[in-house]
């Protein structure tokens, strides 16, 4: 680890030495302070060397020191090396006077003795302490001069400063209490992570066993869904120290201490093996190399790599894992995601309704409900909301009810809070209006529909609107097995599931939404495929009009120029794939129409549906042939 005063001056920030902080303002009202204190200390030195001559004993010269002797009228004396003597004389009054000890007078200590003065020596120490004042001021001085230059050094772009705060917020250690009764819902995530925590209560077993225990595993899900949570509770139970840095935090840092800290951070946590680290919002320093960054790129790659690096290098037998965090598992760098780093990931996804119901109950445990409070209800009220929402929900109700001089909290409380919560989210655009979610709701419906209808498209396993990412719903097919061939009547059921969100919009509101961008763009890439690549439009015959597999350099592939007439051609082929689809998802829907409202109704009340629900609706069962697996929007 770098020590401080090694790193500060180059990388001082120049913004921040022209403006003064109020940081600054603080330190150099502590240089005045200490300033002071310095000045205080040197006058009371200065005080007390002149106080050797204070008024209080009187300075006598040698012979009248020796006259006073030889009448009796001395006590005691000190004798210091230089000849000083300080004493007393019989009637208690104090003297100083000087022996010549250029010539020392021989019988000095006879007539002393002759005349009952007690004697009494100074040791070389007097010497020392006279050393010591000579050389005082300059040692002040001294380190007066190196403390102000080290300070100023650091005092210009507050490296030093940073620096100490940063240490102190980078990493956090600690034994946490939370354990996974304190995380509702997400059984299957706590399942997963159940491995990590057996592993870190016995990390000996699985050495023995020659098994290498879990080394990291990326939480991914949206922002509030209690990934830190989750984090604290696997250290929790298992019991074992946690040590948490953001990677954001490291943001702040400035070249080399990055690395530096991450260096650190695992040193320590091996030290206290078995421990765990939690790097939370890791795509501050684990995006993909090149991109665009918060940080400098080479800081960042800097500590990315020292953390790769220090992954790779996890001895087996440390017992140390790795738990990190993102919403955007998307932008990291591949390396992260490579065996024996980041190799298991954990979806924590938006709660849904079951889910949201139990987070509501943790966090109404310290309230006091009224009778009229409905928490399955308030949990069917809030789709999209994560568990940071409904915590803050718990608490605006409260704080609602406190404003009325209430303890109890009502269910106006909580429509209340839920209404100002809403508002804000909608402001990030994650929770839909109650028209929008019926469009969702049909559009997903249309989907799950007719997927669950066409014998070549993949089964149904679930349909959702809740959204994730930037689909406001999904249907998740689940192919039966892989495809490495596909016949034109698969891709005809492909197109025509992927147009039945639109076509349900279509046939139940009379009109088209934005909401089927997705589904139109793959569509229209598939169609135009089909026409051009596969040579499946009998109008064109078996001619390939497939993009160039000769790459440039820059990886562009490029398409060959097509005649006027054969463009036109291929673009007529392609929309009329796409409308004899789309005409087909229509009659599939209109057919069965009741099914499509009763599964809109229940994905409304429900959120998520069951593939198997979908089929029973029907009053079919899954028979699709296998095909690559899709999702759609
Ligand atoms: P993330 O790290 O995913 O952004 P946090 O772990 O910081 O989310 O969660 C914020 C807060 O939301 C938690 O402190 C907790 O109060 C609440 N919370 C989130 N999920 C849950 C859950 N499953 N059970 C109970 N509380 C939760
Ligand atoms: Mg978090
Ligand atoms: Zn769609």
């Amino acid at each position: 680890m770098s020590e401080p005063e090694s790193t500060p001056g180059s990388t001082s920030d120049p913004a921040k030495n022209t403006a003064t902080s109020p940081e600054q303002a603080r330190r150099r009202q502590r240089l005045n302070w200490i300033t002071a204190v310095v000045g205080l200390v040197a006058v009371v030195v200065l005080f007390w060397l002149g106080g050797r001559g204070a008024p209080t004993s009187t300075e006598l010269d040698y012979s009248t020191f020796m006259q006073r002797v030889e009448a009796g009228q001395v006590d005691k004396v000190t004798i210091d090396p230089d000849g000083r003597v300080v004493g007393t004389q019989t009637d208690g009054s104090a003297f100083t006077s000087q022996i010549p000890t250029a010539a020392p007078p021989e019988d000095l200590v006879r007539t002393l003795g002759e005349h009952d003065v007690t004697i009494a020596a100074k040791g070389p120490s007097a010497a020392w302490t006279s050393l010591l004042l000579t050389f005082a001021p300059v040692v002040l001085l001294l380190g007066f001069f190196l403390w102000m230059s080290r300070r100023a050094s650091g005092a210009g772009g507050s490296a030093l400063g940073g620096f100490g705060r940063a240490k102190a917020k980078v990493v956090d250690s600690e034994k946490p209490q939370t354990t996974f009764a304190d995380v509702a819902g997400y059984e299957g995530a706590k399942a997963e992570l159940l491995e990590v925590v057996d592993y870190l209560r016995r990390p000996e077993r699985y050495h023995k066993a020659g098994a290498v225990g879990p080394g990291g595993v990326l939480m991914v899900g949206p922002p509030g869904t209690g990934k830190t949570l989750i984090a604290r509770a696997v250290a929790g139970e298992a019991g074992v120290p946690f040590y948490s840095v953001s990677g954001s935090s490291f943001v702040e840092l400035f070249v080399g201490v990055g690395a530096a800290r991450v260096r650190d951070l695992f040193a320590q946590a091996r030290q206290r093996s078995p421990s765990i680290i939690f790097i939370d919002e890791i795509d501050a320093i684990g995006q993909r190399r090149g991109g665009r960054a918060m940080m400098s790129n080479d800081e960042r790659e800097q500590t990315l790599d020292q953390l790769l690096a220090e992954m790779d290098g996890f001895d087996p037998a440390t017992g140390v894992v790795v738990l990190a965090a993102t919403n955007r598992p998307d932008v990291l760098d591949a390396a992260l995601l490579r065996p024996g780093r980041f190799d298991r990931q954990v979806v924590i996804p938006l709660p849904n309704q079951a889910e949201r119901l139990s987070i509501l109950q943790v966090h109404c445990r310290s309230k006091q409900l009224a009778d009229d409070v409905e928490l399955p209800k308030v949990a069917r009220s809030t789709p999209g909301f994560s568990g940071a929402d409904l915590a803050n929900l718990a608490n605006e109700a409260a704080i609602v009810a406190v404003r009325d001089d209430r303890w109890v909290l009502t269910a106006g409380d909580f429509d209340a809070a839920r209404d100002r919560i809403i508002l804000g989210r909608r402001e990030k655009g994650t929770v839909l209006l109650a028209d929008e979610r019926r469009l969702v709701a049909a559009h997903e419906a249309g989907h799950a529909l007719v997927a669950a209808l066409c014998p070549r498209a993949d089964p149904v396993e679930k349909v959702s609107i809740l959204p994730s990412g930037q689909a406001l719903g999904v249907t998740h097919q689940l192919p039966v097995d892989e495809r490495h061939l596909y016949t034109k009547s698969w891709f005809d059921d492909f197109l025509t599931v992927r147009l039945a969100g639109r076509a349900a919009e279509q046939l139940l509101f009379g009109e088209g939404s934005s909401g089927a961008a997705d589904d139109l763009s793959q569509a229209t890439s598939v169609a135009t495929r089909m026409v051009t690549d596969f040579g499946l439009a009998p109008e064109l015959g078996p001619v390939s009009y497939a993009e160039s597999s000769r790459a440039y350099a820059d990886g562009v592939a490029v398409r060959p120029l097509l005649s006027e007439g054969t463009q036109e051609k291929v673009e007529q082929l392609v929309a009329q794939f796409l409308r004899v689809a789309e005409q087909r998802a229509t009659e599939l829907l209109t057919d069965h129409r009741p099914a499509l409202e009763a599964l809109i109704d229940q994905l409304i009340d429900r959120e998520v549906i069951d593939g198997a629900e979908v089929y029973a609706l029907l009053g079919n069962s899954p028979d699709g042939s296998g095909g690559a697996a899709t999702g759609q929007g």
